[in-house]
């Protein structure tokens, strides 16, 4: 049996039993190997733009004899897969950028109802992609592995994405008894399921950040242009809000 990090067996537990999986972007082809070893999946096609992870996810694979469930496939994002191949796509391990780029890709959705994205940085650009693409943003996790935080989204496709996306959003913090009008760029920034549900590593993540964009501060401070005058005034204006949000959850642990 393959062995694999705490973020692809994270990533592992979110597809479905008996699906049709894509993971763009495989490298070792480690995920699709684990979950065709634990029969959790009809069939798999791991696709890789490099030549490099491109062999090594062939090699692994017959190693493996799984040449019957994993297609190994070299190309760009989505131009790998056929029409109605799969109905789950997994991309992980990418900035959220290029995990944008992929999904915009000229593709036909037909018969995918499930993407399961793990972005390394920039939660926030497929967040927002979900959103304005009309999938359901269902589920959202973080994990720490290695001293990295990593989150997962989990979406699917559906015609009521839209009403569910607006309620999800409009219900961000609505049980806790805290007067704060979170705006939806912070939401989109946060992850509207995980402020719902804040864990210690969300917490942690959220503390890191704010630190970050203190020293961005302090950077902008030392100049006089308008531009860093305005940005420093955006950033201020963001680290004020985290942290009345962190300040409430954080209270409502206790
Ligand atoms: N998905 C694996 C994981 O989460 O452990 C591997 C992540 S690895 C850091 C990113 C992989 O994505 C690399 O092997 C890279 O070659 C591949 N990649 C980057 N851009 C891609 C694209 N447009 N299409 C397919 N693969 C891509």
């Amino acid at each position: 049996m393959v062995i694999i990090s705490k973020r692809l067996k994270r990533i592992a537990d979110k597809i479905l039993p008996d699906s049709k999986l894509a993971d763009i972007g495989s490298d070792h082809a480690l995920l699709p190997t684990y979950l065709a070893q634990k029969n959790q999946i009809q069939l798999a096609i791991a696709g890789e733009v490099n030549k490099g992870p491109y062999e090594a996810a062939k090699k692994q694979v017959e190693n493996s004899n799984l040449q019957h469930k994993i297609k190994v496939r070299l190309g760009n994002g989505l131009e790998v897969l056929d029409k109605e191949e799969v109905d789950t796509i997994v991309i992980a391990g990418m900035g959220g950028g290029l995990i944008t780029n992929i999904l915009n890709q000229p593709f036909d959705y037909t018969g995918v109802n499930r993407l399961v994205l793990q972005p390394n940085v920039a939660e926030d650009k497929v967040r927002r992609w979900c959103i304005e693409n009309q999938w359901k943003l269902i589920e959202e996790d973080i994990l720490e592995e290695d001293r990295k935080i990593y989150e997962i989204l989990v979406a699917e496709r559906s015609e009521e994405a839209y009403e569910f996306n607006q309620q999800i959003f409009a219900n961000v913090m609505h049980r806790l008894d805290c007067n704060i009008q979170l705006t939806r760029k912070l939401k989109i920034l946060m992850g509207p399921h995980l402020i719902n549900r804040p864990t210690a590593v969300f917490i942690k993540k959220w503390n890191m950040e704010i630190a970050k964009r203190e020293k961005v501060i302090e950077q902008l401070s030392q100049s006089n242009l308008e531009e860093a005058v305005q940005k420093k005034h955006e950033f201020s204006l963001e680290v004020e809000q985290l942290k009345e949000v962190l300040k409430c959850l954080q209270r409502d642990k206790q």
